[in-house]
């Protein structure tokens, strides 16, 4: 095999201090944050500086024909980072520079290793933030949340990582780097390279610079808590609060598994006989935050909704402190925790929770659910142990069946988890044959050698 070669000229072009290849250094890079799903330890991992770096990976990964897997802090969800087929894990992390805060045309450019809360600290000094807020904001870096599409606490009011990508630079299979986008509020000049881009997850080409829009930063904002003795209940409070017209900034939902899960965890004071609650925060200029705030009051109480609106700091950090402990609380009930991303209109939330609490007892398995009820994406979290072989068979059989009742509800397959290896085998549920047919097309056009990422999204 020609892997002593490939590390050869992988050192030369990068340095020994970018190319590891000790086998503890090595496993560190066979898994992501997804449960259940294969571990495979690559060949060698390089850590590029530069853009000419990565440049240089690619193009010994394609005369070599070795898989090269591009990797950010690896919190995906879905398997993206795995490799499958060994090769080449290249982790961005190094390059990490801020390189412009443009406060006149509201933009920042970066390298794809910035950690995305990095981001939100350099801009708040101009009264700006970055809005997509994924739960990992801490540790994700911008590459993986712009080619992971990621979403978060505030998309209802903000929308996801795409809306807020206005130009790349992106380095091809082929090794040549590529531009498209920029700063001007319009670009709509030949086919949107950006959005396609955008979700790709590294399977079109290896992000090595992005520009985002930036907005100004909320002057205000008011958080409540209400309780639902009953889920109807909590989703007409839901649909209510946006028919009156108000959008709040989030709007999460946690079922009763999930709040007596977090109860018992953080203490934060949850009612664990409530069927759900709702946390509810609105946004903006005083006057209206104001005004809102009352219409979600109102609206929750037309639905039998108890409402705690926090009036100080610490009440609100309490509020939002229960949410952030949801997914700690339920990973540390069982060894394994499947955590899916269910997205459906919402005014099917329902819906959908009623068929969540269905398959749980059709398959006898503990399922919390919690997530962005606003914007119809719930994440169901299947509390299991992929050790129990008989007990894995039916969650695969739960989880099928959670993606044929969201996509039969009008929903989608993934509301901001991505694809990866996780998902791939229901896409031709959402797309068709014809819609699978176009996105080979659009791979093999980029990508021909099927060199990056290969084995996600699409299987070849
Ligand atoms: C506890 C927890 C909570 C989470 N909450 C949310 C949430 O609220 N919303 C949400 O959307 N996600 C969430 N996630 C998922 C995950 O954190 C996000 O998808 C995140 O944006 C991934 O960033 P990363 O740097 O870790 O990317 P990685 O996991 O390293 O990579 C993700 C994908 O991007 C590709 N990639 C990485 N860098 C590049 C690049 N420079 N060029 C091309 N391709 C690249 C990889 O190949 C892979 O396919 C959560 C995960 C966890 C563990």
């Amino acid at each position: 095999m020609c892997l002593n070669k490939v590390i050869e000229q992988l050192t030369q072009a990068l340095g020994e201090e970018n190319v590891l290849t000790e086998k503890e250094e090595l496993a560190a890079y066979s898994f992501d944050a997804t449960a259940d799903i294969p571990k495979v330890v690559p060949q060698v991992v390089v850590t590029p500086t530069s853009t000419q770096q990565v440049q240089e990976v690619v193009k010994i990964a394609a005369k070599y024909k070795m898989p090269l897997y591009t990797r950010g802090s690896g919190t995906n969800l879905s398997g993206g980072t795995i490799p499958l087929n060994q090769g080449i894990v290249m982790v961005m992390v190094k390059m990490n520079k801020i390189l412009e805060i443009d406060a006149e045309n509201l933009t920042a450019t970066v390298q794809p290793g910035v950690i995305i809360q990095d981001l939100n600290d350099a801009v708040a000094e101009y009264g700006l933030i970055y809005p997509p807020d994924p739960g990992t904001v801490a540790t994700a870096t911008m590459g993986g949340s712009v080619a992971e599409c990621s979403g978060g606490l505030r998309g209802l009011k903000y929308g996801v990582t795409k809306h807020y990508v206005m130009g790349l630079e992106v380095v091809l299979a082929n090794g040549k780097v590529m531009r498209c986008g920029g700063k001007t509020v319009k670009n709509v000049t030949a086919y949107d390279m950006v959005k396609l881009f955008v979700g790709s997850e590294g399977t079109l080409g290896v992000i090595t610079e992005i520009i985002v829009k930036l907005i100004p930063a909320p002057e205000t904002r008011k958080s409540a808590l209400a309780v639902f003795r009953s889920l109807d209940d909590a989703a007409k409070a839901i649909t209510g609060i946006i028919a009156n017209k108000v959008i709040p900034a989030t709007l999460e939902i946690m079922d009763n598994v999930t709040i007596r899960t977090v109860e018992n965890y953080a203490r934060v004071g949850l009612p664990t006989d409530a069927e759900a609650v709702l946390l509810i925060e609105v946004d903006g200029i005083p006057e209206v935050v104001e005004k809102e705030a009352e219409v979600v009051a109102r609206v929750c109480r037309e639905n039998n909704g108890e409402l705690k609106l926090a009036e100080t700091a610490e009440e609100r950090d309490e509020i939002w402190q229960a949410r952030r402990a949801a997914l700690p609380a339920l990973a540390q009930v069982s060894p394994t925790t499947v955590l899916e991303d269910a997205t459906v209109p919402r005014s099917k939330i329902p819906d959908m929770l009623k068929a969540l609490r269905h398959i749980a007892e059709k398959y006898q398995l503990t399922i919390g659910t919690f997530g962005h009820a606003g914007d119809g994406n719930l994440h169901p979290t299947i509390l299991t142990d992929e050790n129990n072989a008989e007990e894995m068979k039916r969650v695969h059989k739960a989880v099928d069946e959670i993606f044929e009742v969201a996509l039969s509800l009008g929903g989608t397959l993934s509301g901001e988890h991505g694809i990866g290896i996780a998902k791939q085998k229901y896409l031709e549920k959402e797309f068709g044959e014809a819609g699978i047919e176009a996105l080979k097309a659009i791979k093999k056009a980029l990508d021909p050698e099927n060199i990056l990422n290969p084995g996600k999204i699409l299987k070849f």
